[in-house]
């Protein structure tokens, strides 16, 4: 008999869309309103994203992170300049290399870190080992927040990384696809983490967060934000009916169910990573700290878990499972996965 498939821990795109997002997108689809971002929807969102970061910032809403990593990145190089990044980095290991195709050809240096964290010693020895012409010219530094490995810079920590590259004459781009997560983790407000900080554009997830499709692209060094526009038109990213990528920040935003959850989604991998480091024979093996648990299990026992239907990704870091947690996840999936890796531990 085939097994249902379990897909609740696959990752935070799994989930659908979340309520509040998809009231927004309802408000909305009544009559006509003027496209490509000229509507009041559009005006309010980036309002209120101004208002989050309390940061007079440009805001331009994408379709996915791939787009909003690489548009952005590209707006901060020429070709011939280059990305530091961590060895996991999103940009480096999931974006089939758009970043290099829509910057034209800037490479991406990837340096090593403890659980996903760019190790800044590392960084400066990058960016000061050469100084000649054949050198691909550093320029950027890119931190992802959370981290591909579900950790989080602190504040202290991103303020360094922003200090460095000032003092490195680099730009700071922070790949924020789950930054919620990171926030409510740290407790921090969202300029702390950003602007603040040191950051000069974040890519501020909207898919893993709970909405069915959207990342925002904020400049808060907005002299880099100068023809991101058409930047965005020509890679095929500026949408004609905004109005449904933009109100889903709305719904999200304007009664803080973005951070609500963020801290769900964050508490049921939490109870995870507690219940699954009790059981014999599991290893968390990276600090739980947003919506992500990765844990050493013999490979048997991933077997068996997928032969119980659970789908969970092996491929990121190096062959742990991880279990991913969303703003959908319930105790009741948590205790059912617990319970599976119990029994088929004890074997
Ligand atoms: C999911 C994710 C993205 C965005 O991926 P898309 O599939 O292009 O939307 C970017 N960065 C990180 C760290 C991610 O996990």
């Amino acid at each position: 008999m085939a097994v249902a498939p379990r897909y609740h821990f696959a990752s935070d795109n799994y989930a659908g869309i979340c309520p509040e997002a998809w009231a927004a997108m309802a408000e909305v689809n009544s009559g006509f309103a003027p496209s490509y971002g000229a509507d009041l929807w559009t005006a309010q969102a980036c309002d209120l994203l101004r208002d989050f970061f309390a940061a007079d910032c440009q805001v331009f809403f994408v379709f996915n992170g791939t787009a909003a990593n690489s548009l952005a990145l590209s707006s901060l190089c020429r070709s011939y300049h280059s990305i530091i990044c961590h060895d996991l980095a999103h940009i480096e290991t999931d974006e089939c290399g758009a970043p290099e195709f829509f910057s034209n050809g800037t490479k991406l240096l990837h340096i090593p870190g403890d659980h996903g964290k760019v190790d800044l010693a590392a960084v400066a020895h990058t960016v000061q080992r050469r100084s000649d012409i054949h050198y691909p010219k550093p320029r950027v530094l890119s931190l992802t927040q959370a981290t591909e490995l579900g950790t989080v810079y602190t504040p202290a920590e991103v303020a360094a990384a922003g200090a460095l590259c000032r003092q490195l004459d680099l730009k700071l781009h922070m790949d924020g696809a789950r930054f919620a997560n990171a926030l409510v983790t740290l407790g921090c407000t969202p300029a702390e983490l950003s602007w603040r900080a040191g950051v000069d554009v974040l890519t501020f997830g909207g898919t893993k967060a709970g909405m069915a499709v959207g990342e925002a692209v904020i400049f808060f060094n907005k002299g880099l934000a100068e023809e991101f526009d058409y930047r965005c038109k020509q890679a095929g990213q500026l949408a004609s009916k905004m109005r449904f990528l933009s109100a889903p920040w709305i719904g999200m935003l304007r009664d803080g169910a973005m951070l609500r959850h963020a801290a769900h989604a964050n508490v049921c991998a939490r109870k995870l990573a507690v219940e699954l480091a009790a059981i014999p024979g599991v290893r968390i093996v990276h600090p739980c700290e947003a919506d992500a648990v990765f844990v050493a299990l013999a490979p048997t026992l991933i077997d068996a878990l997928r032969g119980r239907g659970w789908h969970f990704y092996t491929f990121i870091g190096s062959g742990q499972a991880r279990f991913m947690c969303s703003w959908n996840t319930t105790f009741a999936d948590v205790e059912a996965l617990v319970a599976d890796v119990r029994e088929l531990a004890a074997g």
